[in-house]
Formats: structure tokens, C-alpha cells, sequence
């Protein structure tokens, strides 16, 4: 099985998925999108009321930005793949439960392994839980980690919410440079051991 057809056999059973109560009320289930040779994959929390309406992943105001801070680092959305930790829509867009997570993990996990990108960027906290459990958004975003996850080595980013970044203006500001440092990375030397040190990184950044 290629790695689309894998991709495509976990949407199926992301659509007809009842491990947990949220697919009821939904209009369709937002699996995620994008290439199975992805080397950067975003991981937000869930679909609102467009992606609901679609069944794609961030197409609503957080979407129109999340554009646009890709195409500030000249990446389209076709060549990057978009997911979520949950995959049918929380009513009234509230925040997912424990068991709901829980619930969705094995897709992602399963979407994650298919897709071995080389960077996963996470928006928001309830993905960067998934890689850095008990760290403080506001601490570490911008900051490159090396997680092993699934007997490979990702680089993970973790990044503030774009909906967050529509509602301030400093997150904005936060937002835009941190994905400067997703351009560095894909730029980066495969062998080179700089993810941990965020100075390491700054001190490159500088250099662009
Ligand atoms: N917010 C998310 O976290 N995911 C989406 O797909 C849309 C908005």
C-alpha cells in the first residue's frame, strides 16, 4: 500500500469512527489534508464550523492566516500535511476531553507514521502535549525539539494557536517569527545537532 492509500484508508475509518460521542451533531469529520511526503506536519486541536461544513482542516479565519504564515516561509498548503488531535467538531467549539483525545490518538499516530515527516509543528497546546507533556506554551514555543516518537526522531515545534494570534497582536508577532525557524530547520543540515539548544538555534537564525 502506497503511503496516499494509507492515508486515505485511516480517513475512512476516521469517517465512520464511533470510539467516542463528539461524531454525533457533526456534519463531517475532518481527517486532515495534505501530501504523504510531507516533511512538515501540522498538528492544531480540532475542526470549528468550516472545517465541520468541509471536512478539511483549518479552513476557517485560523486557516486564512495559517496560509499566510506558510506562504511567508514559502511553503503551500499542497506540500505540507494539516491535521488535528481530534477529528469531528467539539459542540460549540469547546475545548476536547481527555477520553475524546484518547479516542482520536491511533489515527494520528497511525497518520504520523505514514507520513515520517521530518518536522512536526504543533499549534496550540493540546498538540504540543502530545510530544511535551507539562510544558508551558509560552515558554517553549519557537523552540525545536528532538522527540522520539514510534522508533524515529522527529523535530517538533511547538507554536501558539493562529486562532490566538487573531485575537493578539504580540502572539501575532510570536507566530510570525516562529516559523521562521521552521524555514531553518527544512534548510538544515540532516545531521546537525542543533534542536535542543534554542540559543544554538537563535544564533542561526541571526544568520538568515
Ligand atoms: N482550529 C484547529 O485547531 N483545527 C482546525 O482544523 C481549525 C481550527
Amino acid at each position: 500500500m502506497t503511503k496516499e492509500e494509507k492515508l486515505k484508508e485511516i480517513a475512512q475509518q476516521v469517517a465512520q469512527c464511533q470510539k467516542c460521542s463528539l461524531y454525533q451533531g457533526t456534519n463531517k469529520a475532518v481527517p486532515g489534508d495534505g501530501s504523504s511526503e510531507a516533511k512538515v506536519m501540522f498538528i492544531g486541536e480540532g475542526p470549528g464550523y468550516w472545517e465541520d461544513q468541509t471536512g478539511l482542516p483549518f479552513v476557517g479565519a485560523a486557516g486564512k492566516l495559517l496560509d499566510k504564515l506558510l506562504q511567508s516561509i514559502e511553503l503551500e498548503r499542497k506540500e505540507v500535511f494539516i491535521g488535528n488531535v481530534i477529528k469531528h467538531r467539539p459542540s460549540e467549539n469547546r475545548d476536547p476531553l481527555p477520553d475524546e483525545i484518547e479516542a482520536c490518538r491511533p489515527f494520528l499516530d497511525e497518520q504520523i507514521r505514514t507520513i515520517k515527516p521530518k518536522i512536526i509543528v504543533t499549534l496550540g497546546r493540546y498538540s504540543m502535549n502530545k510530544f511535551l507533556p507539562g510544558e508551558k506554551i509560552s515558554q517553549i514555543h519557537g523552540q525545536a525539539r528532538y522527540v522520539d516518537f514510534s522508533e524515529k526522531r522527529y523535530i517538533v515545534i511547538s507554536m501558539y494557536h493562529p486562532a490566538a494570534a487573531l485575537r493578539s497582536g504580540r502572539i501575532m508577532d510570536e507566530i510570525k517569527k516562529d516559523f521562521l525557524k521552521i524555514k531553518l530547520f527544512l534548510e538544515d543540515q540532516p545531521n546537525k545537532k542543533a534542536a535542543t539548544k534554542t540559543e544554538e538555534v537563535d544564533q542561526q537564525m541571526k544568520l538568515i
